[in-house]
């Protein structure tokens, strides 16, 4: 049986890619419509202030809204706008929360939504799922996936270093997360998707491969980077959830976020998760090594790094399966604390500390 799978129409990932817009498909979309920009904070608003005068004699009306967050609250309230004056195309310009909040808005109301991603920090710039903030949770729920991405590689290359290397480690997770799928598959606990499978994995390698240049340059980097995230997103679009890229490392994540204060960026808590979850999948049959890729890339590898203390770590692998239902590697060992307290050693040595410093590019 086909089934239907939901990518974007259009895909740009360019230097000047909004200096030369009024070149482009997605520009001509916008002819007489009325367009709501969807508006990050801080350095957002800049962008946002070019993409409002690259669209100016295009659209027959622009109307800009500012997010500072992904509650619900906001949504609800930017949702209301919406219906109450609808435009036709709802662009949302931002690092991360900004174009969340675009995605489930365009959902809700039924309007097609194109994104400029300003960072690439996770691969939510182009996937159908969202983080939204309920009761001082984040949940992640399904949205439609955008009509079109635009990356002007100009704007990532003002972009903190930080971010880009969150986004790695959010592209490396596909490894681990794949594993994990296959375990659950094996353990009749769901279907594999060999398609979507392929795709993550195909997203992983190509990075990789373009890591594995013998000098490779910021700008090849943070295109690789864009391009894989964003095939991590069709990957999760085949397979209908986050499964090809979220595993055991995302559970880490997620439970360092729930119980542990959510100090650090989704990408950097998972790349710390990976090493644990490739711990654990190690015992089980052979993996591949990723450390050399975050010496490679300055990726943070010990959890120190990123502000937590061990009593944190420890709790957060402890907690990470009940983070909701999804089996992984983490099912398959009972783990002690004594066992937990031996993973850390192992995991996190003591010459892990202090290696987080992005040194490509
Ligand atoms: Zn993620």
């Amino acid at each position: 049986m086909a089934k239907k799978v939901h990518i974007p129409v259009q895909l740009i990932i360019e230097h000047g890619a909004i200096r030369n817009f009024d070149q482009t498909k997605v520009y001509e979309w916008l002819k007489d419509s009325r367009v709501l920009l969807i508006s990050g904070s801080g350095k957002t608003r800049t962008v946002t202030e070019k993409i409002e005068n690259a669209i100016g004699q295009q659209a027959s009306r622009i109307e800009v809204l500012s997010c500072q967050n992904n509650s619900l609250d906001t949504i609800n309230e930017l949702e209301r706008q919406v219906l109450e004056d609808t435009p036709d195309i709802i662009i949302g310009i931002g690092g991360g929360k900004a174009l969340d909040v675009s995605k489930v808005v365009g959902t809700r109301s039924n309007i097609p939504v194109i994104l400029f991603p300003t960072a690439i920090s996770s691969d939510a710039i182009c996937s159908p799922v969202a983080v939204i903030k309920m009761l001082n949770k984040s949940t992640s729920i399904g949205v439609k996936m955008p009509q079109a991405v635009v990356i002007d590689l100009d704007i990532l290359d003002s972009c903190p270093p930080r971010l880009m290397s969150a986004g790695i480690g959010d592209l490396l997770s596909n490894k681990t997360a794949l594993l994990d799928w296959e375990l659950a598959h094996h353990a009749g606990k769901e279907e594999m998707n060999t398609f979507s499978n392929l795709m993550a994995n195909n997203a992983v390698e190509s990075f990789m491969n373009v890591l594995n240049h013998p000098s490779p340059d910021r700008s090849q980097l943070m295109k690789g980077a864009a391009e894989a995230l964003i095939m991590s997103g069709i990957a999760m679009s085949i397979a209908g959830s986050s499964r090809p890229c979220s595993g055991s490392e995302h559970l880490i994540s997620h439970a360092l976020d729930y119980h542990c204060g959510a100090k650090a960026l989704h990408g950097e808590q998972v790349a710390i998760g990976v090493l644990v979850a490739q711990h654990l999948q190690g015992k089980k049959q052979e993996v591949e090594s990723l450390l050399p890729y975050y010496e490679k890339l300055g990726l943070p590898t010990h959890y120190e790094d990123l502000g937590y203390t061990r009593e944190e770590m420890h709790r957060a692998i402890r907690q990470a399966p009940t983070m909701r239902s999804r089996y992984t590697i983490l099912n398959e060992f009972t783990l002690t604390d004594d066992e937990i307290e031996q993973i850390l050693d192992e995991v996190y040595p003591q010459e892990a500390k202090n290696r987080y410093r992005l040194t490509v590019g």
